[in-house]
């Protein structure tokens, strides 16, 4: 520092003073720290925390909308929305008690929530979930267990036959370990694609 001031001296009047009240106003130079790279996440089991914390982001994720009611139009709190928001304080997510669908509690599933995560965080893809472990699907339906996801739009178009995305959602998942991932073409899904764990 000593050794740049006396330099100053041989340099024009307004010059230094550019300089000196550059060097005034910027602090010594520390050490510049450079923040470590977040580590590249390559499959959902690598997205960290509790069944709450995820159920937290997918929650409030901006592209992750929750169904607050269901498709059947029956009103109760076991919505796509009333799931998440249950588990994400610590509670198993309700399910519904109409028409095929028994009543009582689930705890969502963990690799779910990890792939609802990895979907929209890592792949990109805005989605809106109809149901989870509420709503009346076929008898002994897996959402029924809490591992099971209904999806009717995806990046903003809605999933039917020959559409745009839903095919590859559905294939993603499929690749990340979902076990039960059906779509247009099966009975009962032309216009919602489901994906299940065991
Ligand atoms: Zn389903």
């Amino acid at each position: 520092m000593r050794i740049f001031i006396k330099k100053l001296k041989f340099i024009p009047l307004v010059a230094s003073l550019v300089i000196t009240s550059a060097c005034t106003s910027t602090p010594i130079a520390s050490p510049k720290v450079v923040p470590k790279p977040a580590p590249k996440i390559t499959k959902p089991s690598e997205i960290k925390g509790s069944i709450a914390q995820l159920a937290t982001r997918i929650l409030h994720h901006p592209k992750i909308k929750l169904m607050r009611g269901h498709v059947s139009g029956r009103v109760d709190t076991a919505t796509a929305y009333h799931n998440i928001s249950s588990a994400s304080r610590g509670y198993s997510a309700r399910l519904s008690s109409y028409g095929n669908a028994p009543g009582g509690y689930a705890k969502l599933d963990k690799r779910m929530l990890q792939t609802m995560l990895y979907m929209a965080d890592v792949k990109g893809w805005s989605y809106h979930v109809t149901e989870i472990a509420g709503g009346s699907h076929s008898r002994n339906s897996r959402h029924y267990r809490g591992v099971a996801f209904d999806v009717d739009r995806i990046n903003g178009v809605k999933v039917g036959y020959g559409k745009a995305y839903y095919r590859e959602f559905m294939n993603i998942c499929r690749q990340r370990g979902a076990t039960e991932v059906l779509g247009p073409g099966s009975k009962g899904h032309d216009r919602h694609i489901h994906i299940a764990w065991k």
